[in-house]
C-alpha cells in the first residue's frame, strides 16, 4: 500500500479518485482554487494532477517549493500547460494519459468538419432567430474532397480513418511517420508540408506545440494553401498563427475555419486579441476546448492518468 498526498485542483472522474484512493492515496479535489491557493497549498502534497486549464509554469513551481511533490499528472495528453524542464530540475516526474481521449477528439474533428462544410452552427443560429433561410447555407460536399492532416499521431490517424469512411482522398504530412502507417489506414503520405498544402481542401492539425509547431500554418503557408480552403485546430492554440488565420478569412483565402483550441483560452476574456476576434468571427465554428469532452474519454483518461500517477509513486 502507498502513502501520501494527492492534489486534484480540476474534475476527475470519480474512478480515477477511486483508484487513488485503493492504492492508498489520500485524495483532495479542490476544484475551486485560486492560483495563489493552489500555489500555498502544493506543499503540502506528494502528487498533482491537473487537466488543461491548471498551468503548472516554472513561477508556480517556484513560489511554491514544493518539497514533497514527486509526480505531475497530466489528465489528458498534452502537457503544454506543464513546464518540464523547471520539473526535472525539481525531481518531479511527469506522466499523462495519452490514449485515453483519442477517439473523442478524432469524433470532435469530424463533427467539426461536417459543421464547418454545412454550415451547421449558422443554420441553427438563424433557425434560433425565428429565420427560415436555405440559400443563405448553401454547404460544400466532403465526398472526393482532399483532406489534409497534419501530424499523422493517434488522432491524426484515427481522423483519416474516419474521413476515409466518408470518401475523402487523405493525405498526410508528419516527418516522424512511416508510409506504412499511413498507408494502413488508406491515406497518402506527404513528402512535405507545401505538397500537404497544395493539395488540400480541408487541412486539420494534430501535433503537439513545439517550438517547431509553433505557427507552422502561417501567412506562408496559408499562401501555398488552395484558394477557399478550410482549416480545422482541435490540437492545441498557437499551431496555427492567428493573426495570420484572420487575415486569410478577410481576405477570402480561406473559406471557413473550425477551431477548438485558441491561444488565449478561453477568448471571451480577451475579446480584442485574434482569439477572442476569431471565436466570434462569422466563418469560424468554435467550440471552448471540447475535444476531450466525452463521459467515456473522461473516465479512460481519469483511470490511465491514476493509474501512471501510482505507478511513479511506487518508483
Ligand atoms: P501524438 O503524439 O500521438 O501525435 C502527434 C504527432 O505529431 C506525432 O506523430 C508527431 O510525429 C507529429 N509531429 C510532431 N512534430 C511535427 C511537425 N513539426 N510536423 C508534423 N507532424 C509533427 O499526439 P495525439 O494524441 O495525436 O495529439 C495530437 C494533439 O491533439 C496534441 O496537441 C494534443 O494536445 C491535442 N489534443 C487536443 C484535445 C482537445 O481537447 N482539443 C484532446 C486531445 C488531444
Amino acid at each position: 500500500m502507498l502513502s501520501g498526498k494527492v492534489l486534484v485542483p480540476e474534475k476527475l472522474d470519480d474512478d480515477g479518485v477511486a483508484l487513488l484512493e485503493r492504492a492508498g492515496l489520500q485524495v483532495a479535489c479542490r476544484y475551486d482554487l485560486s492560483e495563489e491557493q493552489l500555489c500555498a497549498a502544493l506543499g503540502e502534497y506528494d502528487a498533482l494532477i491537473v487537466r488543461s486549464g491548471t498551468k503548472v509554469t516554472r513561477d508556480l513551481l517556484e513560489r511554491a517549493s514544493p518539497a514533497r511533490l514527486r509526480v505531475i499528472g497530466r489528465a489528458g495528453v498534452g502537457v503544454d500547460n506543464i513546464d518540464l524542464a523547471a520539473a526535472s530540475e525539481r525531481g518531479i516526474v511527469v506522466v499523462n494519459a495519452p490514449t485515453g481521449n483519442c477517439v473523442a477528439a478524432a469524433e470532435h474533428t469530424v463533427a467539426m468538419l461536417m459543421a464547418l462544410a454545412r454550415n451547421i452552427a449558422a443554420a441553427d443560429a438563424s433557425m434560433k432567430n425565428d429565420q427560415w433561410n436555405r440559400n443563405k447555407f448553401m454547404g460544400v460536399s466532403l465526398v472526393d474532397k482532399t483532406l489534409g492532416v497534419c501530424g499523422f499521431g493517434r488522432i491524426g490517424r484515427e481522423v483519416a480513418r474516419r474521413c476515409r469512411g466518408l470518401g475523402m482522398r487523405v493525405v498526410a504530412y508528419d516527418p516522424y511517420c512511416a508510409a506504412e502507417v499511413t498507408k494502413s489506414v488508406g491515406a497518402e503520405l506527404c513528402r512535405s508540408l507545401d505538397e500537404l498544402l497544395h493539395a488540400s481542401d480541408f487541412i486539420t492539425v494534430h501535433m503537439p506545440l513545439t517550438e517547431s509547431t509553433k505557427n507552422m500554418i502561417d501567412r506562408n503557408t496559408l499562401s501555398k494553401c488552395k484558394d477557399g480552403v478550410r482549416i480545422l485546430n482541435v490540437a492545441r492554440g498557437g499551431i496555427i498563427d492567428e493573426d495570420a488565420l484572420l487575415e486569410a478569412l478577410e481576405s477570402g483565402k480561406v473559406a471557413g475555419a473550425a477551431l477548438d483550441v485558441f491561444v488565449q483560452e478561453p477568448p471571451n476574456k480577451f475579446p480584442t486579441s485574434a482569439s477572442g476576434r476569431l471565436a466570434k468571427h462569422s466563418k469560424v465554428v468554435a467550440t471552448p476546448h471540447l475535444g476531450a469532452s466525452t463521459v467515456e474519454a473522461q473516465l479512460d483518461v481519469a483511470i490511465e492518468v491514476a493509474e501512471a500517477v501510482v505507478t511513479a509513486l511506487r518508483g
